[in-house]
């Protein structure tokens, strides 16, 4: 008997359960959807590309990729090598889900077969003991640290004897314009978390806020493709800040499963009657770097020149352009879907509403960062800013996040007056908070 193994958020080998439901014998197969690929900025496909490939090499070249709708291609390419069974990690998205339910109806005879997903625990798992869904973070996190995880699923490219594919398989080049990306595919993902385990686990959560170290462990491109599983970095830590950013990751993958709806539309629906504005020319300032706050201009910069920005600087740019400008949530979140090496519809989407204060366990309406202040504080010699905004590297220390107090520097000034803008955010804010 033959089956499918149909990657999608899994490009990898190791601790991949569809492995050990899968025949022996299977044909290892990936779809580029164009519903998930033209979102996609350059540095996402690249990224995608370049796993695909590493996927590839593991199985000696047997990795099959079509381009087209997956409802029509994974049905009559199973058909075509006789498959018994089609094997994938369960998707939880919105689109995925209903995409995998079209499949599974188009499959007919053939099995479908869920096991594993892209998270420790499976969205939908963690509830309250009256069996309703978490709002809030802290109680999910500790009700999800004690619902715990499955031991890895002992697995590797020889778990499964690859056939030849039945048609030419195509990954696409590089598209134009890909930044500077870190390794793809499976090696490096297992490569940079155990650098970062031996090497920086330890001084996280005193760095984990500073733009300007290297603090973070950049797991994020490779959680989102699949190339390591969140169960294997999670299988090395004990409980503590690290563990907990992981679990904000499944949170808001928990919260999306409840409510696909919340990725497009507020999941707090007294904010359908904020006052929002609607300034293209400050947005694209914002887009392109030049609003004249060092941090906020650094951040997008960053975003643009490596597909990736610091979750620090993601919260300050996000407020600025929701507190400071006044714009819809949305705008900022399509912008950060295209560019994001790690772009991920329930981290993006829920980040945002919180930093809009329409979320779930949302930042208290009343915080308005400050982005100066958070430039000194979280970068402060500036030497982020100076990295990512070549105009003020002639400016030492700190005063880099006060240009406008120096004279001769080309660069912009200020397009918004923060202390003004940060009155007339609190007024629209409290208008629909006194509503019921
Ligand atoms: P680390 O600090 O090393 O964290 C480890 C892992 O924990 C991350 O890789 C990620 O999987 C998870 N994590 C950490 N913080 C969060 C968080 N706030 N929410 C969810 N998961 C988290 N993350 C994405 O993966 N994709 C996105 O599209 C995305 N969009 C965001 C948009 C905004 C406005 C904000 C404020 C945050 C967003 N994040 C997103 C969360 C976070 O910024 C990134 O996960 C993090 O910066 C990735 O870098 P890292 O792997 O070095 O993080």
């Amino acid at each position: 008997m033959t089956s499918v193994v149909w990657f999608r958020r899994d490009l990898r080998t190791r601790d991949l359960p569809t492995l050990l439901s899968a025949d022996k014998d299977a044909l290892a197969l990936f779809v580029l959807d164009k519903r998930l690929t033209e979102p996609s900025g350059a540095a996402r496909l690249a990224f995608l590309y370049r796993c695909l490939r590493d996927l590839d090499e593991q199985l000696d070249g047997r990795l099959l990729v079509v381009s087209g709708d997956p409802v029509e291609l994974v049905p009559r390419i199973a058909k075509q090598i006789d498959a018994t069974s089609v094997h994938v990690s369960a998707d939880y998205a919105p689109y995925g889900r209903e995409r995998d339910d079209k499949v599974e109806a188009a499959l007919g005879d053939i099995d479908f077969v869920r096991s594993g997903s892209p998270y420790a625990v499976a969205p939908g798992r963690v509830t309250k003991p009256d069996g309703t869904p978490y709002k809030v973070f802290t109680p999910f996190s500790r009700a999800w640290a004690d619902h715990g995880w499955r031991k890895p699923a002992d697995t590797d490219a020889s778990t499964v004897d690859w056939i030849e594919p039945p048609r030419t398989s195509r990954i696409p080049k590089d598209p134009a314009g890909v930044p500077e990306l870190p390794g793809a595919g499976e090696a490096a993902a297992l490569a940079a978390w155990e650098k970062f385990r031996d090497e920086r686990v330890d001084g996280y959560s005193e760095n984990r806020n500073r733009p300007d170290r290297p603090g973070t462990s950049w797991m994020s491109p490779y959680l989102r493709w699949g190339c390591v599983h969140p169960r294997t970095l999670l299988g090395d830590l004990t409980p503590g800040p690290y563990r907990n950013e992981l679990a904000w990751r499944e949170f808001y993958a928990d919260v999306l499963w409840h409510k696909p709806d919340s990725a497009r539309q507020n999941l707090d629906r007294r904010f359908d009657k904020i006052e929002l504005d609607d300034d293209r020319e400050a947005f694209d300032a914002w887009c392109q770097g030049m609003t004249g706050f060092p941090i906020v201009d650094a951040g997008m910069r960053q975003l643009l020149e490596l597909g990736w920005m610091h979750n620090r600087v993601r919260m300050v740019v996000a407020s600025f352009l929701v507190k400071d400008l006044h714009l819809p949530w949305w705008w900022g979140a399509r912008h950060f879907m295209k560019h994001l090496v790690d772009g991920d519809l329930a981290s993006n989407q829920h980040n945002w509403q919180w930093a809009a204060g329409s979320g779930t366990d949302a930042a208290p309406y009343f915080r308005v960062f400050n982005p100066t202040t958070q430039g000194e504080k979280f970068d402060p010699n500036g030497d982020y800013v100076r990295r990512f905004v070549p105009e003020l590297r002639g400016v030492t220390g700190k005063r880099v996040h006060k240009p406008w107090e120096i004279d001769g520097i080309d660069y912009p000034k200020p397009i918004v007056d923060h202390a003004h803008e940060r009155e007339v955010a609190l007024a629209r804010y409290n208008s629909i908070k006194s509503q019921p």
